[in-house]
């Protein structure tokens, strides 16, 4: 029997996705220890930090990551940061191979004036910061005004949309970080737009995540019947794609069911590109160039549209940060199907960029395992991570951080929450500690 020892960068849903693609490969003639190396003292990457606090169904997938988190061959390393801790090629060197899942999470600028504003923020922090992540708490936002934009038509563009647009008392409801929760309940914003530079047809949400809002009960979704009804003009029912032709159907059942006595609204608007953020120390408001569309294109036309609003948000994707001794190349680790250079490899939207959604890895981890696994040659046998870092580090294993999750828990318990998340990094690694006890 060989035994590989893998390292894993990142504890997100490719991580994790990777480690199962490992595990579902051991057979009689090779095996594997895994270590899952993640810089914060919580796991789950973007499950914990980018999932829409009111979609906790998509978090269900944390109790497979848990399974797996909990098998006696893999080893979960919180609060260790590679390329600080410990570095790239010292973890090459100690393993038989390396896999970066470090996923994407810097947000794509719109390179427009006015973007450094107040007040104009990328959707990379606003997520974040409402999902309690600890770099973020500190990001200096203002609800103190009617009318908020988002830029993108993607479902993240809908989730931060739909966060500013629903009522504190759903948001209650939720896992939401307390000081956002704290923050929404004093939040003056009644009309968020999720402004789109292309038509409807061209919209990149989900069909599942557009039958949602017809269901919120204090919330106006609007999407004019006329760009509904200009989108059926352009496209072939019968010819296009399933989910094109779904994501038509639920906007025609949107445009047909307005709550027009509802006075918070959500409304996408389309064939917008934006132009200039206004505003003397913080944002006033947006100009749009309004486009007319040719061949799946948007050509700008001579007029614009001017939104006065208090907050945007660009929602346009994401890029991966850069780990010292990693090259980056167009927002991602430069890769050949997954395998980048020696013994490392890449999954997730570290590889392949900002696509697709949480299962999409699971395939995605499962090509780029197969491939590892063919490339492995004797097994190294060496120590791995443990006698590369530094002595007075805090690690959070499964244990600790099944003690911060039990704690998150029963504090959310007690005030009728499901959780209450723990915002405070050190604050996290102490009570991972007590675990230990
Ligand atoms: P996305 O789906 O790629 O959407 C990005 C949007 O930004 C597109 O509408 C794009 O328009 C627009 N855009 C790009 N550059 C722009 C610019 N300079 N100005 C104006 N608009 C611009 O990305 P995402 O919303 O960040 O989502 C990332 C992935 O996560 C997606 O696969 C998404 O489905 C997934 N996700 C899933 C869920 C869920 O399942 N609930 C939740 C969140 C995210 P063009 O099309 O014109 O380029």
């Amino acid at each position: 029997m060989k035994k590989y020892r893998i390292a894993i960068i990142g504890a997100g849903p490719s991580g994790y996705f990777a480690i199962q693609s490992l595990l579902n490969s051991a057979n009689e003639e090779i095996d594997f220890q895994i270590d899952l190396i993640e810089k914060l003292p919580i796991p789950w990457g973007l499950v914990r930090w980018g999932v829409a606090p009111d979609h906790p169904k998509i978090r269900t997938v944390g109790k497979v990551f848990e399974k797996l988190a909990n098998d006696p061959r893999v080893k979960l390393y919180g609060n260790v940061e590679v390329g600080k801790d410990v570095s790239i090629d010292d973890l090459k060197k100690q393993y038989d191979a390396v896999v970066i899942a470090t996923g994407a999470p810097i947000g794509k600028k719109l390179g427009i004036p006015g973007e450094n504003l107040k007040n104009s923020i990328s959707a990379a922090e606003f997520v974040p910061w409402y999902n309690g992540h600890f770099d973020y708490t500190d990001l200096d936002i203002d609800l103190d005004f009617q009318t908020a934009v988002i830029v993108g038509a993607g479902n993240v563009a809908m989730d931060c949309g739909r966060i500013l647009a629903i009522t504190p008392d759903e948001l209650q409801e939720t896992d939401l970080a307390a000081y956002a929760l704290e923050k929404f309940k004093n939040s003056k914003v009644k009309n968020t737009y999720i402004v789109a530079r292309r038509s409807l047809e061209h919209a990149a949400f989900t069909s599942a995540e557009l039958r949602d809002l017809p269901k919120l009960e204090h919330t106006n979704v609007i999407v004019d019947q006329s760009d509904v009804a200009l989108a059926h003009r352009e496209i072939d029912l019968e010819k296009a794609d399933k989910e094109l032709v779904h994501n038509l159907q639920a906007f025609t059942e949107i445009s047909e069911k307005s709550k027009p006595n509802l006075e918070r609204t959500l409304e996408f608007r389309f064939c917008l590109t934006p132009k200039e953020i206004h505003g003397k120390e913080k944002v006033e408001g947006i100009t749009f160039q309004i486009n007319r569309m040719e061949n799946g294109k948007a050509i700008p036309t001579d007029e614009t549209l001017t939104i006065s609003c208090g907050l945007v948000v660009s929602a346009i994707g994401y890029e991966t940060q850069s780990i010292p001794g990693l090259k980056l190349t167009n927002g991602k680790v430069p890769n050949e199907n997954g395998y980048v250079e020696d013994n490392l490899y890449v999954v997730g939207w570290a590889k392949r960029g900002p696509s697709g959604v949480i299962g999409t890895n699971k395939s995605d981890a499962n090509e780029v395992m197969h491939l590892l696994i063919e490339k492995l040659a004797q097994p190294k046998e060496m120590n791995g991570i443990e006698n590369l870092l530094p002595g007075n580090l805090k690690i959070i294993n499964q244990r600790n951080w099944e003690a911060i999750n039990s704690f998150e828990i029963a504090e959310g318990e007690k005030i009728g929450r499901p959780r209450l998340k723990v915002t405070n990094w050190e604050e996290a690694v102490n009570i991972g500690l007590q675990g230990n006890q």
